[in-house]
C-alpha cells in the first residue's frame, strides 16, 4: 500500500526531550501515533506542523497511543475533539487515559506508597509530591478511548495495524506494526534505556515484563528488517543490536546492585540508587530509586535478597 510516514517532534518542558508524533497516511487515511504533551504550546506546534504537511488537525481519522504518559497522549483529547478521531490505547493503560483527571489523586496515593517502599526520605517525598501536582495540567481524560489487546489487528481503510503488547515501561505499553515499521513509543529507544519501575506504579514486577517484551520484539517475524520508529529520537533499522545492549545493561545493573549488597548490610532502594547514581535531582530521584527497586523485586523473586523492616533489603 502507498504509505507515507512523517515525524513531528513535540518538545515538552518536563521530560526527556521532544516526544515524537507520527502521521501515517494512505490515500484516504490520516492516522496519528501519539500526540505530544497537553500544553497550549504543544497544541499550537502540532497544529502548525500538521498544516504544513497538508493535513490539518480536523482531518485526523484515528489516534493510536503507545502508552499512558502525558508527553505521549496529552493532546489526544484536543485532537479527538477537533477531528472526531477515535482514540485507541492498550487495555492495561486504558483506565489511566480514559479517566486521567479523575484518577489523579489515586495515582498520587500510589506514588506516595511507592516512594515509601523505595526508601525516600520524608522531605524528598514531600518535594516529589508537589512535582506531581504540576502533571495534572499536562493531559486530559479521553473517556471515549477504545481499549486494545495484544495481537489485535486494526484495519483502517484496509491498512492493517497489528498491536504488540510490550509491558514494562508502563503496563499497557504497546508497539504498532504497520508493514515493515514498528512504532515503539518508549519501549524501545535509540540512545537510552527507558525507565522501568518508576514510570508506572499501578503494577509490580515490571522489569521482568520489560525484558520479556524486548524478547517479544526479537521474536517478531522479520525482526531484522524492521524500521523502528521510537517515541523519542530518530528511527533506525534492525532493533536486534539495540535490544541486546539493553538486556546486557540490565544484567550489569543487577550485578552492580548485588555488588553493593555483598557487604551484608541492609539497604533501601534509594540508598542503593545513591551509590549507583550519586546525587539525584528532581524527578531523577524517582527514576533512580524506582528502577533499583524493580531490580530488587526480581532479586527477591529469585531468592537472592531478603526483605527487612523499614523497606530495606539484604543479600542472602
Ligand atoms: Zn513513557
Ligand atoms: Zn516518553
Amino acid at each position: 500500500m502507498n504509505l507515507s510516514v512523517d515525524r513531528i517532534a513535540v518538545p515538552n518542558p518536563y521530560f526527556e526531550g521532544a516526544s515524537n508524533v507520527y502521521l501515517v497516511r494512505t490515500r484516504s487515511l490520516n492516522l496519528l501515533i501519539d500526540t505530544g504533551i497537553g500544553t497550549p504550546e504543544a497544541l499550537e506546534l502540532l497544529q502548525r506542523e500538521l498544516a504544513a504537511l497538508h493535513c490539518p488537525v480536523h482531518e485526523i481519522s484515528a489516534i493510536l497511543l503507545t502508552h499512558k504518559h502525558m508527553d505521549h497522549f496529552g493532546l489526544a483529547r484536543a485532537v479527538a475533539d477537533a477531528s472526531g478521531a477515535r482514540v485507541y490505547v492498550h487495555q492495561d493503560d486504558w483506565k489511566d487515559v480514559a479517566f486521567y483527571d479523575e484518577r489523579h489523586d489515586e495515582i498520587s496515593r500510589l506514588y506516595l506508597n511507592a516512594m515509601q517502599q523505595w526508601g525516600l526520605p520524608p522531605e524528598m517525598i514531600a518535594q516529589m509530591g508537589s512535582l506531581r501536582e504540576r502533571f495534572s495540567e499536562l493531559a486530559r481524560s479521553v473517556p471515549s478511548a477504545i481499549a486494545l489487546h495484544d495481537g489485535d489487528t486494526l484495519a483502517f481503510d484496509s491498512l492493517p495495524v497489528r498491536v504488540v503488547h510490550t509491558p514494562g515501561h508502563t503496563q499497557g505499553s504497546a508497539c504498532f506494526l504497520i508493514e515493515d515499521r514498528l512504532f515503539t513509543g518508549d519501549h524501545l529507544l535509540p540512545t537510552y534505556t527507558p525507565n522501568v519501575g518508576a514510570t508506572d506504579v499501578t503494577s509490580g514486577r515490571m522489569l521482568q515484563r520489560f525484558i520479556d517484551s524486548l524478547k517479544k520484539i526479537l521474536a517478531l517475524p522479520n525482526a531484522a528488517h524492521l524500521e523502528i520508529c521510537p517515541g523519542h529520537g530518530p528511527s533506525w533499522r534492525d532493533p536486534r543490536p539495540r535490544i541486546e545492549k539493553i538486556l546486557k545493561h540490565h544484567d550489569e545493573r543487577t550485578q552492580k546492585i548485588l555488588g553493593i549488597l555483598s557487604d551484608g548490610k541492609p539497604y533501601t532502594a534509594f540508598e542503593i540508587a545513591q551509590k549507583l547514581f550519586g546525587t539525584m535531582r528532581e524527578h531523577h530521584v524517582l527514576l533512580g530509586a524506582g528502577e533499583v527497586y524493580a531490580h530488587l523485586e526480581e532479586l527477591h523473586a529469585d531468592g537472592r535478597v531478603e526483605r527487612l523492616p523499614h523497606h530495606r533489603f539484604r543479600s542472602v
